[in-house]
């Protein structure tokens, strides 16, 4: 937990028998313009935000959620933070964000058996996970906030819009769950995913430079070695089709 680099603040997920997702905030502190990148997993709202109050960051100066996918262990506790947030834009990749607003749940769950096991487990209703989006983002978006650049990268396969924003004069990724640290990389079996999609995604993360990681899970990584997206992408080829 912490401070990643200047403007990179990390508050690692608490897994339970679902994963929770790693949040990110991004942003320089005195241009009270901070971004929070993806929530987490249900009831991780109170801990998410009590950890982010005691990095010294007032919740004020989080202006906007933006989602590097939809599932249901990023999504979860988004309206639990937004219940301290409430003036937080929502941000997501446009193909996620229709079927958001439509309260099309079906991303969200991923798989129709884990829909109904969740809702059981959580006492979600039917239609939860319905957000206004703010903007509808698109891959080649350059994003200015908080005094940093991000481009916004369409990295489907994973889930339909999923994104990686990259921040390129510090060579930092947050690829949401398309690789991971170890060689790993996202599931291909949910609702809108596809294996050859995923395989093109990694290969054009793999032309870019990183020296720093921050995945969905997992642990991040700094001073990753040159080529390792690429090496990931090419040991998952003969999966990836
Ligand atoms: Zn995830
Ligand atoms: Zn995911």
């Amino acid at each position: 937990m912490g401070n990643v680099t200047d403007g990179v603040f990390f508050i690692p997920g608490q897994d339970e028998f679902i994963p929770d997702s790693h949040t990110y905030l991004v942003g320089e502190p005195p241009s009270q313009d901070l971004s929070l990148i993806d929530p987490g997993l249900m009831g991780k709202g109170e801990y998410k935000i009590k950890a982010i109050q005691e990095m010294g960051i007032e919740l004020e100066v989080i202006k906007r959620v933006i989602m590097t996918h939809t599932h249901l262990d990023h999504i979860g506790c988004l309206a639990e933070i937004l219940q301290h947030i409430p003036w937080a834009e929502l941000w997501v990749h446009t193909l996620e964000a229709v079927p958001l607003e439509q309260g099309d749940e079906r991303t969200v769950y991923g798989m129709e058996m884990f829909r109904g096991m969740c809702q059981t487990q959580y006492g979600l209703k039917p239609g939860a996970f319905t957000f206004q989006v703010h903007r509808h983002l698109q891959g080649g978006d350059n994003l200015e906030i908080g005094g940093i650049g991000w481009e916004v990268i369409h990295v489907p396969g994973h889930s339909m819009g999923g994104i990686a924003l990259y921040h390129r004069p510090q060579q930092i990724l947050i690829p949401g769950d398309v690789v991971y640290a170890d060689y790993a990389i996202g599931r291909f079996d949910l609702h809108g995913a596809d294996a050859s999609e995923l395989k093109q995604s990694l290969l054009r993360l793999g032309e870019l430079d990183v020296d720093i990681l921050l995945p969905g899970h997992n642990r991040i990584v700094k001073g990753l070695p040159a080529g390792y997206i690429r090496d990931t992408a090419e040991q998952w080829g003969p999966y990836l089709r």
